[in-house]
């Protein structure tokens, strides 16, 4: 199967072009991306725009060498994600490692990830904190705000199912994190999914990964991830239109709709195995109406919040300043659903 500008029935999945990563490596390597230089000592934004609370290669606070792994917690498309310990401050972290084979569209995507990561600290809390980033022969390591409950596929895979009045409380929180990146960061996510939404304790929840995963899925030819990533894409994205905010509203509903009903959304027919071939879940995803949660084991405002997100036209979906008014947010109350009890018990850190 060919990879690049593939056709069939309409359909079009646009491949990015290749560019080598020496071109962006300079001799002493560092590697360079417009205004932003990596290196083994740290991630620097070298433009003339002051950039706030970012933490400097030189300022000494956080390297590499003083990080020691806990445990692996996670692994996606590109890398792994372990739990870390600083050394000496006993701070622990999530420490994301992608291997960097490197596609021109990749790479910009993983610096733009950087670059929006590093600047939101504490600027929003409902999305999660990068500390520090670092790359090295080939690595990016990527220090991130430890979130102890792990994601929500991870909930699913505990769980199966997450009850309707706790993804009333997730919802508000991914709402306010949306908000944030489309109204104040002006960017688009384009990876919500259920292993992007990330959760802790304290019951808070946390949008992390922006669009690194998905075409570092596609450029490293794992089929696999590649249809896993694919599957929470907009009608719009996939027919290789033109795309905006909206198109992470869709994907939003998709997330809430497959946790409601612990299963993906869309159903191959007449088929036990899954789907004959990648491109049959797409077709479906644009040409038939999308899914609807059952009317008789949801209430109408879960009903008509995931009816509003998966719209199949982008304009008629509304914004996440809009969805934030919707009557489900309202429907139940944060004490009694306190997300913790999703969780299972903290188990002590070795
Ligand atoms: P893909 O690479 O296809 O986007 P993914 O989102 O599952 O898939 P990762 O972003 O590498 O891949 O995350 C893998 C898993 O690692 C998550 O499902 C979660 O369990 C865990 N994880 C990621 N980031 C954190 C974090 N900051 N805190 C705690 N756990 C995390
Ligand atoms: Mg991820």
């Amino acid at each position: 199967m060919s990879r690049r500008g593939e056709r069939r029935g309409g359909l079009r999945v646009a491949v990015p072009k290749q560019e080598p990563i020496s071109k962006f490596l300079t001799a002493s390597g560092t590697f360079q991306d417009d205004d932003i230089r990596l290196n083994n000592q740290g991630l620097r934004v070298v433009s003339s725009e002051p950039t706030p609370n970012m933490a400097g290669p030189s300022d000494g606070q956080l390297s590499l060498a003083d990080l020691e792994m806990v445990q692996v917690i996670g692994k996606g498309a590109g890398g792994v994600v372990q739990l870390v310990r600083h050394k000496w401050t006993n701070e622990i972290y999530a420490l994301k490692v992608i291997q960097m084979n490197i596609h021109e569209t990749v790479r910009k995507q993983i610096v733009q990830e950087l670059k929006i990561n590093q600047v939101s600290q504490s600027q929003c809390p409902h999305v999660v904190e990068c500390h520090h980033s670092f790359y090295n022969n080939g690595v990016i390591s990527i220090v991130l705000e430890y979130m102890d409950g792990g994601s929500l596929s991870d909930i699913l895979k505990l769980q199966k199912k997450i009850p309707e009045p706790y993804l009333a409380i997730i919802s508000k929180q991914v709402l306010n994190g949306l908000l944030y990146l489309h109204q104040v960061r002006h960017i688009i996510h384009r990876d919500i999914k259920p292993s992007n939404l990330l959760i802790n304790h304290k019951g808070e929840v946390k949008i992390s990964d922006f669009g690194v995963s998905a075409v570092l899925a596609n450029s490293m030819g794992q089929r696999d991830t590649f249809v896993g990533t694919y599957t929470y894409m907009s009608p719009e994205r996939i027919s290789g239109g033109q795309y905006a905010y909206d198109s992470d509203m869709w994907s939003l509903g998709l997330t809430l709709l497959e946790c409601a009903l612990g299963r993906f959304p869309y159903q191959p027919h007449g088929q036990e195995e899954g789907w004959l071939n990648f491109y049959g879940l797409l077709e479906c995803i644009v040409e038939q109406p999308p899914p609807a949660p059952p009317a008789d084991k949801f209430s109408p405002e879960f009903c008509s919040f995931i009816a509003a997100c998966i719209q199949k036209r982008p304009k008629d979906r509304p914004s996440a300043a809009d969805l934030l008014t919707h009557p489900f947010l309202e429907k139940y109350s944060e004490e009694e659903y306190h997300l913790s009890k999703l969780l299972p018990p903290l188990a002590p850190l070795s």
